[in-house]
């Protein structure tokens, strides 16, 4: 029951008892309290509106927002992506050079590099990496 609901049952009752405000100084502060009841469940009820439309326009905002967080966000994950993808995978500290002896391509890693020796898992040869190769070419141009 709202308030507008309950003060038109009390003018009910109120009118029921069929008083005489000319003649009774009660049933015409009552019909004036009736009065102020009445307005006060219609601003009540305007308030209750305008609270329904802020609510749907807070929805609107939040729809709004969401949106442009998405936006935002979405645009800040693809440069995540192409930052991760430059020093990522790619970068990784291994590279792969044919075995001498069988062709297979071998791994070479942080320990092989340390030994300078790769051992094939494949045909069980080992060899040397030869980085010096290109030095000792240098030196002998001199
Ligand atoms: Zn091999």
């Amino acid at each position: 029951m709202t308030i507008s609901e309950k003060v038109a049952y009390i003018q009910g009752l109120y009118d029921g008892l069929g008083l005489d405000e000319k003649k009774s100084g009660e049933a015409r502060i009552l019909s004036e309290v009736l009065d102020v009841l009445r307005e006060v469940g219609q601003q009540l009820e305007g308030m209750d509106a305008a609270m329904d439309q802020f609510d749907e326009e807070l929805d609107t905002l939040e729809d709004t927002v969401s949106e442009l967080e998405d936006a935002v966000f979405d645009d800040e994950d693809e440069e995540d992506e192409e930052s991760c993808g430059f020093g990522g995978e790619d970068g990784e500290d291994f590279f792969e050079i044919p075995c001498p002896t069988c062709g297979e391509d071998l791994l070479v890693d942080d320990e092989a590099l340390a030994a300078g020796v790769v051992d094939c898992p494949v045909c069980g040869g080992k060899f040397a990496l030869s980085f010096e190769d290109g030095e000792d070419g240098a030196d002998s141009d001199e």
